[in-house]
C-alpha cells in the first residue's frame, strides 16, 4: 500500500484539504497526517504497519476501544438482518427505552445521525416551544457545525451579539446568537438581563471539552438553570461528548441538574453515526408527526448504529465500566502529573473521569478561554510528534482532549505515560 504521505497527496486532489473533517489534516500540529488502516482495542495501526496507543478514540465515540468483541458480534449479526429500513423496527425502540428508563430528564428521545443534527433539531424545538428566536451560547463551547452556532463573541458595544466565525454563515443568522464567556456569572447576568425576553434557549456543554477541558463550577451551571427557569428560557445541555462518558447519566447526572433538552452523539452510536435529542415530553411532542416542528432523516434509527450503541451501553452498565474508567483516569493523570513534576516539566494534566487534557502548568484552574496559556498550542505540537514517533497517538491539536476507554489496560497506560513523558522531555 502507498504510505501516508502519498495517500495524503492523492486525497488533496479530490477532497478539500485532503480530509473530511478539518482537524484530521494536522494543521495545528504540522506534518503529514497518519493514514490508519485498522484499529483493535486501544490500538491503531497505520498503513505503514506502525502501531499506536490511541487516545483520540475517534474523538470520543469509542468508550470500549476499537472493535470491542461483544459489540462486533452484535454488528455482524445485524448486518445479516438489514442495513437500513426507512421504516419502523424494534432496534431504535430498544435503545430509546433503555435511555429513557435510566435518565429521568429524557422522557422522550428522537434519533438522528450526528451531534450537529441533534443540536440543530433541539434549537428548532426550543424556538418553536418558546416562540422566541435568540439562543445564548458560551465562548469555548462547540456544538457541531450548526450555522447559528458557528459564531464568536462580536466586537459590538455590548460585546455579546455574535459575529460569524465561518464564511457562509450570514450576519443575520449569526445575529440570532448571543455569546457569553464561560465561568463568569456577572457577565452572564448582564447579558442574560439584556436578552432574556427574546431568548429561546441557553445552550452549554456542561463539561466543555472541545477547547481543552474547561471544567465549570457547579454553582455556575446551577445559576444558569435557575435564571433560565425563572425567565422561561429553555436550558439545553449539549452532552454529545460527555453523555455516556461521564457515567451513564452524563454531566447532568453527576451534577444533579435537569436540562429541558439534551443532545447526545458519539458514544451512543458505539462508533457508528448516531445522534439524539431528548428531554421533556411536552417539548418532544412538538416534533413531527405529533407536532409542528419538522425533523426527519432517511437513515435515522439505523439498525447497526442503534444496536452497536445499545450493546456498548449495556456492557458498560453490566461491567461497571464508568467506575473503572474514573479510577483509571485518575491514576493515569496523577502518574503523569507526578512524572512531569519529577522531570521539572512545565506541564499539567486536567482530568475528569475518562477525559484528560495536557496543558502548560498554571496557578489557577482553567475554566474559560482567557485562562488558557497563550503558548499552549506551540508546546503541544512538539509533544504530539514526539509521542507519535514513539507509538502514542494523541488527538492532533492541543485544544482537543484525550480519551481513555475500557481497552486501555493499566499496562498500556503505563507504557503511554512513559512515552508522553519522554516526548515532553525531548520537546523542551
Ligand atoms: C462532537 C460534538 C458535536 C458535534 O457532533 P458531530 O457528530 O461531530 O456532528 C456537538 N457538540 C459537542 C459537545 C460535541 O462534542
Amino acid at each position: 500500500m502507498m504510505n501516508s504521505a502519498e495517500l495524503f497527496e492523492r486525497s488533496k486532489a479530490v477532497t478539500p484539504g485532503g480530509v473530511h473533517s478539518p482537524v484530521r489534516a494536522f494543521k495545528s500540529v504540522g506534518g503529514t497526517p497518519i493514514f490508519f488502516e485498522k484499529g483493535q482495542g486501544a490500538e491503531l495501526v497505520s498503513v505503514e504497519g506502525k502501531r499506536y496507543i490511541d487516545f483520540c478514540q475517534s474523538f470520543g465515540p469509542l468508550l470500549l476501544g476499537h472493535r470491542d468483541p461483544e459489540v462486533e458480534d452484535v454488528v455482524r449479526e445485524t448486518i445479516g438482518l438489514a442495513w437500513t429500513f426507512g421504516a419502523c423496527e424494534p432496534y431504535s425502540l430498544e435503545l430509546a427505552e433503555w435511555i429513557t428508563s435510566r435518565i429521568p430528564w429524557v422522557e422522550k428521545v428522537r434519533f438522528v445521525n450526528s451531534g450537529t443534527e441533534a443540536v440543530m433539531s433541539a434549537l428548532r424545538v426550543a424556538r418553536a416551544a418558546t416562540g422566541r428566536n435568540k439562543v445564548l451560547k458560551f465562548d469555548g463551547c462547540y456544538h457541531g457545525h450548526v450555522d447559528s452556532l458557528l459564531v464568536k463573541a462580536g466586537s459590538g458595544l455590548a460585546g455579546d451579539e455574535a459575529a460569524s466565525d465561518s464564511a457562509g454563515v450570514s450576519a443575520q443568522t449569526a445575529s440570532e446568537t448571543i455569546v457569553a464567556p464561560l465561568d463568569d456569572q456577572t457577565a452572564f447576568d448582564a447579558i442574560f438581563d439584556r436578552h432574556a425576553e427574546s431568548l429561546a434557549a441557553v445552550i452549554i456543554e456542561p463539561l466543555p471539552a472541545n477547547y481543552g477541558l474547561l471544567v465549570q463550577r457547579k454553582e455556575f451551571l446551577e445559576h444558569l438553570a435557575k435564571r433560565c427557569k425563572a425567565a422561561g428560557v429553555l436550558l439545553i445541555f449539549d452532552e454529545v461528548i460527555s453523555g455516556f462518558r461521564i457515567g451513564l447519566t452524563g454531566m447532568a447526572g453527576l451534577l444533579g441538574l435537569r436540562p429541558d433538552l439534551v443532545t447526545y452523539g458519539k458514544i451512543m452510536g458505539g462508533g457508528f453515526p448516531v445522534g439524539a435529542y431528548g428531554g421533556r415530553r411536552d417539548l418532544l411532542d412538538l416534533v413531527a408527526p405529533n407536532g409542528p416542528v419538522y425533523q426527519a432523516g432517511t437513515l435515522s434509527g439505523n439498525p447497526i448504529g442503534m444496536r452497536a450503541g445499545l450493546a456498548t451501553l449495556k456492557k458498560c452498565e453490566r461491567d461497571g465500566i464508568w467506575d473503572k474508567l474514573e479510577s483509571a483516569g485518575k491514576e493515569f493523570s496523577s502518574s503523569l502529573n507526578k512524572s512531569f513534576a519529577a522531570e521539572g516539566l512545565n506541564l499539567q494534566v486536567e482530568n475528569v473521569q475518562s477525559i484528560f487534557w495536557i496543558h502548560q502548568k498554571t496557578d489557577r484552574a482553567i475554566r474559560s478561554l482567557k485562562d488558557i496559556p497563550a503558548e499552549h498550542g506551540v508546546g503541544f505540537k512538539k509533544i504530539f510528534h514526539g509521542a507519535a514517533d514513539r507509538g502514542v497517538y494523541l488527538a492532533p491539536s492541543g485544544y482537543e482532549v484525550g480519551f481513555l476507554g475500557a481497552a486501555h489496560t493499566p499496562e498500556i497506560l503505563e507504557r503511554a505515560r512513559g512515552v508522553i513523558v519522554e516526548a515532553a522531555k525531548n520537546a523542551k
